[in-house]
């Protein structure tokens, strides 16, 4: 076969081979075979424009020195300049490398220098912590793991530089904790990350500070997993409610947990001012200690501290008036003591001289030799005896008048812890039935009113009277009334809920103060202690003795004050009676 030489004739021919070669007929192999056979010289690899373009379209695009790049690549396809391209890329890993150097150095050194440096809240355990959250989620990818680590350590470095040897707050332990995760959230993952990050929160920083309030707590667990469970605007809108809601329920324990602490730091200072005064008789000390470590034992609450505080007050105030007439006292008789023993001692030596001076009469005597030396030696001993019978009896009447001083003070003592008991403004506890008095009470209501009203919540009020108390009085005696107080009071208290105060208003009456409750479970209430005073019995001499009483209940209002409250519950208790006693009327 002739040399084809015109196109057509090599076009005829590269085919025929190409069948011939069995070579697949790409354009590719179609053009080497054509330039083969009509003898042209290859003029290099051709440009690889589509396949550059495919590259081109995959490369990231997230920093502006990427889009550079790939606005430069897209220009050099265009151009189908291989070089531009081939120096557009080498330009760039060069760029990259040596600023990814330079910047890993540095976070590197910054990395040391964080861990070295003392943060607030920071401990190395906890900094261990984060940093192996942002290693093993920042997988093979460096620059995740470059960003993820940049943000830890800002964080880190945001942290208050504190004194080596100060101690860590709590609150900051938390912040360090949720920091790995915050340092972890980047790009596109952020929302994700932050509902992690919320759900961490509330389950962690919050749910940990509310231990001890358990409704609160699940609360917080709930809404943590509403959140990492929410798929939906509906979802997420029904959460932002319960949030909302939550975050007020916190607020409320907010305050009550400042009330809590005040009267914390109260009760201290009170007892610190106090201490140096306690010092004098260990006795002492111990009662106040003692109230205290009653209160440290129980779980905290409003009540039991204004209760502890209350009675830390009235004792303290009883022993330091008692303390000072006690002093008195003791100072009185040992100045008593003191001058009856000088008075004893002139005696002793009045008596020695006396028999020295009888012995030296004696010797007189005997070698009186006529009467008139008998008789100055007579008067001699009639003088001295005289004088010793005069000192007896001086010292006689001495010791009786200490004695009766002694007996005076004694009795002054005893007549102060009476008075104390009786008139002293602090006394907040009626002395027969253990419960607060009518002082008490008013402090106990002015607390209660501000709790309910804080948190808007009902308060009711009762009051009762012992329906024929004089009548029980007059027939079984005074004392067995006084028992009979005792034992509705005790009563009361077994049967309430412990949040309810009970007061001795007066006489035979008693108020009861109901937080937290609507009327009609208020009245419920009153009832059921109606019942128990039937099973229940005050028992004297084995005989079984029915108090009843009649009461009065009413919903303090907003309008209210203690005393317009306790007019309608008074006025309520009447009626009662007014309808044959034995009732609970309540408006
Ligand atoms: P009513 O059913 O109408 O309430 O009649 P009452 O007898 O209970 O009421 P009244 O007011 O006539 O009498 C109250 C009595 O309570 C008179 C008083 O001597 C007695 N009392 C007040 N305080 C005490 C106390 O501390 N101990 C004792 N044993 N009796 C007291
Ligand atoms: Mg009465
Ligand atoms: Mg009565």
């Amino acid at each position: 076969m002739s040399t084809p030489n015109t196109p057509f004739e090599i076009a005829r021919e590269t085919l025929r081979q190409l069948v011939a070669r069995r070579i697949p007929p790409t354009p590719d192999n179609y053009l080497t075979l054509y330039r083969e056979i009509a003898g042209i010289k290859p003029s290099g690899d051709p440009f690889p424009g589509k396949l550059l373009r495919s590259l081109n379209s995959e490369l990231p695009k997230s920093t502006p020195d990427q889009l550079r790049l790939a606005r430069l690549l897209e220009e050099a396809v265009k151009a189908e300049s291989w070089d531009d391209y081939k120096a557009h890329l080498l330009e760039f890993i060069a760029a990259l490398t040596e600023s990814q150097k330079l910047q890993w150095a540095e976070l590197i050194g910054d990395l040391f220098k964080q861990w070295e440096a003392r943060h607030s809240g920071l401990t190395t355990a906890r900094k261990r912590e984060a940093l192996e959250h942002v290693l093993s989620g920042s997988g093979a990818n460096p620059e995740t793991l470059y960003n993820r680590l940049t943000s830890l350590l800002r964080s880190w470095g945001q942290g208050r530089e504190v004194e080596p040897s100060a101690p860590l707050a709590e609150e900051q332990r938390v912040s360090d904790a949720v920091a790995a995760p915050a340092a972890a959230a980047t790009g596109d993952n952020l929302l994700p990350e932050l509902r992690q990050l919320f759900a961490f929160t509330l389950e962690t920083a919050i749910a940990t500070q509310l231990v001890e309030n358990s409704q609160l707590t699940s609360d917080a667990k709930a809404l943590a997993n509403d959140i990492r469970t929410a798929r939906n605007s509906g979802q997420l809108q029904e959460f932002l409610t319960r949030l909302k809601r939550f975050a007020f329920k916190l607020e409320l324990l907010a305050e009550d947990q400042a009330e809590l602490r005040n009267s914390l730091l109260g009760l201290l200072r009170l007892l610190v001012e106090n201490i140096a005064e306690l010092v004098l008789d260990d006795r002492w000390l111990h009662g106040q200690i003692d109230v205290v470590r009653g209160l440290i034992d129980k779980p905290l609450s409003q009540r039991s501290i204004d209760d502890a505080e209350h009675r830390l007050k009235e004792v303290l105030f009883k022993q330091s008036q008692l303390k000072a007439s006690l002093l008195g006292a003791k100072e009185a008789i040992k100045q008593m003591l003191a001058g009856f023993v000088d008075h004893l001692a002139d005696f002793t030596d009045a008596t020695s001289d006396y028999h020295d001076k009888i012995e030296a009469c004696a010797v007189k005597i005997s070698a009186a030799d006529d009467i008139t030396a008998l008789e100055n030696v007579l008067d001699e001993v009639m003088r001295e005896t005289r004088t010793i019978q005069l000192n007896a009896l001086r010292s006689r009447d001495e010791l009786r008048a200490t004695q009766r001083q002694v007996e005076e003070s004694q009795e002054r003592i005893r007549q102060l812890e009476h008075e104390l008991e009786a008139t002293s403004d602090l006394v907040r506890y009626d002395q027969l039935c253990g419960i607060l008095n009518r002082r008490g009470l008013e402090d106990m209501f002015t607390k209660e009113v501000a709790r309910a009203t804080r948190h808007d919540m009902p308060l009711c009020v009762a009051l009762l009277d012992i329906d024929n108390f004089k009548q029980l009085n007059d027939s079984m005696g005074h004392d067995v009334g006084d028992q009979a107080l005792i034992h509705l009071a005790g009563l009361c208290r077994d049967t309430l809920r412990p949040q309810d105060t009970v007061a001795r208003y007066g006489g035979e009456e008693f108020v009861i103060l109901l937080p937290e409750t609507q009327l009609g479970d208020a009245a419920a209430a009153l009832s059921r202690l109606q019942r128990e005073l039937t099973k229940k019995f005050f028992m004297h001499n084995n005989d079984k003795i029915l108090i009843t009483f009649s009461a009065g209940v009413t919903e303090f209002a907003d309008t209210d004050d203690q005393a317009s409250a306790m007019k309608r519950a008074d006025g309520a208790m009447y009626q009662a009676k007014q309808a044959g006693k034995n009732r609970v009327i309540s408006v």
